[in-house]
């Protein structure tokens, strides 16, 4: 089976883990400290916050922000649940606002004035254009678990440039992988300093006390990320131009394939001045689960991206399909090809026949 999405591992990763395993740290040390440096190196960000996982860095993010009971926070339905659940964490109540057909990203002119944050899905790695924001609500949260190396005419994504914070996922199908393992960047000192908190079971420390004393002022968890995990972290960082390149091209030849197939929607570009991450493929089609079974039985391990999160029993009272049209079509019709860096041009190749005769 040729997998929709698939880390790339080399013998530098593997080294760079090993490493870390014969040193003093296990858990949280120097590593995680360099893969933060890193990390804020690359997206220009003037503070990166290692997490355990993306979803645990988005509770952080919601949490610092200070969102809780009666806040109003919207997101799209067409994302995996972790990008509404953030809210739920904290009291939070999710609104849902439909997508904007063009970029498969939340209608940001469809925000409405009322709400108090924003949790924006960069989904499949096409950056959301947050200039089209008509009012800034008070707090704004990128979720870019699918959009590190995406570029934006403000500079990369996680530059927090339009945003209080920007998260990021290393699961092995995202584009950078720690196994499990997330981030959150931000320019505000005082967030970087909850975040560290809060990952850390609200411990603070205040210089000049003894060693041994520290305060508990606020509610925190053990949301650690480990320093072999970060190490991996720190050397695929250095790839990513590299994956993010090979997935571009990808891209381009699915596009050459089936740029005059009218059977085939292909997934929006990036506009001018923007670069798409291309964390997913998905193109739509008619008839899409027979299409996606006969895929599957050909050995093409194509996925659904996303049951739309208001169909989950967990988000009854958070609307019906009827409410959002856009949403329910893109998820009726859509399939994630096969897009990872490793995928090889004769695998390329063969998709491309299957999907033609299958369709
Ligand atoms: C993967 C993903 C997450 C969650 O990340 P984990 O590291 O798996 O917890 C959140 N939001 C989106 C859009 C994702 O794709």
């Amino acid at each position: 089976m040729i997998p929709y999405g698939r880390q790339s591992i080399d013998e530098d990763d593997i080294a760079a883990v090993v490493a870390v395993m014969r040193s003093d740290f296990l858990t949280q040390g120097p590593a995680v400290e360099e893969f933060e440096a890193a990390l804020g190196a690359t997206t220009g960000a003037r503070h990166a916050v290692a997490f355990a996982n993306g979803t645990a860095a988005l509770h952080a993010a919601v949490a610092v922000a200070g969102l809780g009971p009666g806040d109003v926070v919207a997101t799209t339905p067409l994302s995996f649940a972790a990008s509404a659940n953030c809210a739920r964490y904290v009291g939070a109540d999710v609104r849902f606002v439909d997508i904007d057909p063009d970029t498969l990203n939340l209608d940001v002119s469809a925000v409405p004035d009322d709400i108090d944050a924003l949790v924006a899905v960069h989904y499949a790695g096409l950056p959301v254009d947050l200039t089209k924001l008509s009012r800034r609500p008070r707090v704004v949260i990128e979720d870019a678990a699918h959009a590190i190396g995406a570029l934006t005419p403000d500079g990369h994504v996680g530059n927090c440039a339009r945003s209080d914070m920007t998260c990021f996922s290393f699961h092995p199908v995202k584009t950078v992988t720690t196994g499990e393992g997330g981030a959150v960047t931000t320019n505000s000192a005082d967030l970087a300093g909850a975040l560290r908190r809060f990952r850390h079971h609200g411990i603070s420390k205040s210089s000049g006390s003894p060693f041994w004393q520290y305060d508990i002022r606020e509610l925190g968890y053990n949301y650690r990320l480990t320093d072999m995990q970060a190490a991996l972290g720190t050397s695929q960082l250095r790839k990513l131009e590299q994956f993010v390149h090979r997935r571009n091209e990808i891209a381009q030849v699915y596009r050459d394939a089936f740029g005059n197939d009218g059977r085939i929607e292909l997934p929006p570009t990036a506009p001018e001045g923007a670069r798409h991450a291309h964390h997913l493929f998905p193109i739509l089609v008619a008839d899409r689960d027979r299409v996606f079974g006969e895929l599957r039985d050909r050995g093409v391990g194509v996925q659904v991206h996303y049951v739309p999160t208001y169909e989950f029993s967990s988000f009854a009272g958070h609307g019906t399909a009827a409410e959002f049209p856009e949403t329910d079509r893109a998820f009726r019709r859509c399939i994630s090809l096969p897009m990872f860096p490793a995928l090889s041009d004769a695998e390329q190749a063969t998709v491309i026949d299957l999907v033609r005769e299958v369709v």
